[in-house]
């Protein structure tokens, strides 16, 4: 579960986030749309810790995450704790981030072997399994520069999930994607929700979002405009900022 309450985050004079609430339970799969600039991506990134809020209250199935806030005083949570806490936290990113040296199959036991200190060998087996989860059987021994997009992006997505997160986080995760690159990776994210992930998914796919989410925000300027039942939202928003935005996007 991720719980947020009253999350505010600035940049220099600029506040990005303001007064975020959100509640995603354990298996529920949330689908974050909106405008560029309005906060989305500063929203997933406190929510794995790559920042750290200015105030509110975070917390990951119950615990407080990155720092705890109390009446009088904003306390961080040791480095050491920190670095735990976001092995739980997966992170899919538009441009997928791999490590072009490494090969596909090296890419997805990384984080096993270099954080958790696991075995290479049972590593290297567990990561020809998470391919072949994502369909990507015999394709372990490629560089990232020998894989298509769609390819790459769904190696980065086994990478995420060798470290067997309890929430998976995806940024725009096909949007550098040729168009018939797309499906394949909205199938793997498809088959990660009904096996029970929890998921919170920045995207423009409103195909995706009507079929596979459960819950849909709207966010504009760093504001939760409005929230609710994907379908609902996606067929009768009841904000006109919602509509008009839904309108252009459609
Ligand atoms: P997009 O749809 O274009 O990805 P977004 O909704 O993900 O947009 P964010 O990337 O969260 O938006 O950015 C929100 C605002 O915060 C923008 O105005 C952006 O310029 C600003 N911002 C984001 N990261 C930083 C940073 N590290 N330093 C300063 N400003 C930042
Ligand atoms: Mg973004």
């Amino acid at each position: 579960t991720i719980q947020v309450r009253s999350l505010r985050k600035s940049f220099g004079h600029k506040t990005v986030l303001q007064n975020i609430d959100l509640d995603v339970a354990s298996g529920e799969v949330c689908c974050i749309i909106g405008p560029s600039g309005s906060g989305k991506s500063t929203l997933l990134r406190c929510i794995n810790g790559l920042e750290t809020a200015d105030s509110g209250v975070l917390k990951v199935n119950g615990e407080d995450f990155g720092y705890y806030e109390t009446d009088h005083a904003y306390h961080a949570l040791s480095r050491k704790k920190l670095a735990l806490q976001r092995t739980r936290v997966g992170m899919v990113f538009q441009q997928f981030n791999l490590f072009p040296n490494m090969t596909a199959q090296e890419n997805v036991m990384s984080g096993p072997v270099l954080v958790k200190g696991q075995d290479k060998k049972k590593a290297a087996a567990r990561a020809d399994e998470l391919l072949a989860s994502v369909g990507l059987d015999g394709h372990g021994f490629k560089y990232p520069a020998q894989l298509s997009g769609g390819q790459q992006q769904r190696v980065a997505i086994a990478r995420s999930l060798a470290m067997d997160p309890e929430i998976m986080l995806f940024d725009e995760p096909t949007s550098a994607l040729d168009p018939e690159k797309v499906g394949e990776v909205l199938a793997v994210m498809k088959d990660l929700a009904k096996k029970g992930m929890t998921m919170v998914v920045v995207t423009h796919e409103m195909g995706f979002a009507r079929e596979v989410s459960d819950s849909l925000l709207f966010m504009d300027e760093g504001f939760v405009v409005e929230r609710g039942d994907a379908r609902e939202v996606l067929g009768n928003p009841q904000e006109a900022r919602t509509r008009s935005f839904l309108e252009k996007v459609l």
